[in-house]
């Protein structure tokens, strides 16, 4: 099967399966695939090779998104000079549905985030509502409203518009699987303080 159709097929099967995914945003019945060129960024070598304990929900997603990674069009929000550098050699992102996806819709946006082992993701916000469920590896999520916790794959936790967040790696990278919806779909995270 075509690699995207897999990771379609793939994210479809995760969201359907887990209620918290489902429900949260208008998840599309089959959206239409827009053509998006393979862009790489170093970050898409440890996703390919990255071992990174999954679970039995999110290994399938995981498998796809590892077989086709450098075939997908990887982005960066930030900027070295917001972030810095090495921030940005460790991490990367994928938007698979949304106004911008490799598939387009414009009621929710859905993404796959990356972030090396080591890494401070410091306090960001952003207009749209958003749920993180991890996918593999771990991290500690940080807000000032829900306190920090250690999140393992199947596990998620939701941040409400404009809710300042942070995620810090230890050992193992993290690979999430994000969706946001509301006012502010196609915009952007900034960084913030908490
Ligand atoms: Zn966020």
């Amino acid at each position: 099967m075509n690699g995207l159709l897999e990771l379609w097929k793939e994210a479809d099967q995760l969201v359907q399966s887990r209620p918290v995914l489902r429900d949260f945003g208008d998840w599309p019945d089959r959206p239409e695939g827009a053509f998006l060129p393979s862009r790489t960024l170093p970050a898409v070598w440890d996703v390919e090779r990255s071992r990174a304990p999954a679970c039995a929900t999110t290994a399938p997603l995981l498998g796809t998104l590892r077989g086709h990674a450098k075939a997908l069009h990887w982005r960066q929000t930030y900027s070295a000079g917001e972030v810095g550098a090495a921030f940005l050699s460790k991490y990367g992102y994928v938007e698979v549905l949304g106004p911008e996806g490799h598939f387009r819709h414009e009621g929710t946006r859905a993404y796959i985030g990356y972030w090396g082992a080591g890494l401070t993701y410091d306090w960001h916000v952003h207009e749209a509502e958003e749920i993180y469920y991890v996918l593999a590896g771990s991290a500690e999520f940080r807000s000032r409203r829900q306190g920090a916790e250690v999140l393992r794959p199947g596990q998620w936790r939701e941040h409400l518009s404009m809710e300042p967040h942070a995620i810090r790696t230890a050992a193992e990278p993290l690979i999430v699987f994000a969706l946001w919806r509301g006012p502010g779909l196609a915009g952007r995270a900034r960084m913030s303080v908490a």
